[in-house]
């Protein structure tokens, strides 16, 4: 394992651990962040937020602008779908892609991740999750593992080199309940969860109903942990 790391930080409940899970493990962090025109913006300031409390060495936000277009909501003004409670939601999306998908985002994502780290000689770190009940495809284990493939040729690595570059998935396996209890044990990580934004609508309070809100909401419920965000903020949507 390489002793810097490279950690995409969107602002999210995610992408805040795995900083923290990454704090534990290397001696420098680079927080990089994208904007690229999402709804909720104010991930973004949460990114900022986070970074600082982890103590990274750097924290980059790459202008994008509108490069990636689609009919998600995140980056269109379709509207929202909200639902009122997980059960209901787990039945409304079942093995559907979610609508929030944009095509290609965490590839784009991680090819300029891949850039600052082979730079830096440092391991990718991605809060993407199979067990995200979004059906997002790419965030499935196959796709972090293709990725890392691709990106070692472009390199012109090979897999047999001892400075490959890695892309280091902590919680691709992990239920929102698990990443929970996870958080709770990596010092400082649930003081910065207080601060990261997860709500699609750019809410702060969360709105509650998004499919962001309601699968952390379902996360921190099943860990039986109160979730630091609403402690400090409250609901918008009285729960
Ligand atoms: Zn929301």
């Amino acid at each position: 394992m390489k002793r810097t790391a490279v950690v995409v930080l969107s602002g999210g409940q995610d992408s805040t651990t795995c900083l923290f899970w990454a704090k534990e493990r290397y001696e420098e962090l680079h927080a990089l962040s994208f904007d690229y025109g999402q709804r909720h913006i104010a991930e973004l300031t949460a990114a900022g937020r986070v970074a600082a409390l982890a103590g990274v060495a750097s924290h980059e936000t790459v202008l994008l602008g509108d490069v990636l277009h689609g009919p998600s909501p995140l980056i269109s003004k379709a509207p929202l779908e909200t639902y009122p409670d997980f059960a209901t939601m787990d039945g409304i999306i079942g093995n559907r892609i979610e609508l929030t998908f944009v095509p290609m985002r965490n590839m784009l994502f991680l090819t300029i991740a891949a850039n600052r780290a082979a730079l830096l000689g440092a391991d990718v770190i991605t809060g993407i999750c199979q067990e995200d009940n979004a059906n997002y495809p790419d965030c499935r284990q196959e796709f972090a593992w293709a990725a890392e493939a691709a990106i070692n040729r472009a390199l012109g690595q090979l897999l047999s080199d001892d400075n490959r570059l890695h892309i280091v998935t902590p919680l691709m396996h992990l239920s929102k309940a698990e990443s929970v209890r996870l958080a709770e044990m990596l010092p400082g990580c649930m003081d910065a969860l207080a601060y990261s934004h997860t709500c699609y609508a750019g809410r702060v309070p969360p709105c509650g109903e998004c499919h962001a809100c309601v699968l952390r909401a379902h996360g921190f419920a099943e860990a039986g942990i109160e979730d630091p965000l609403i402690a400090r903020t409250g609901h918008l949507t009285p729960a």
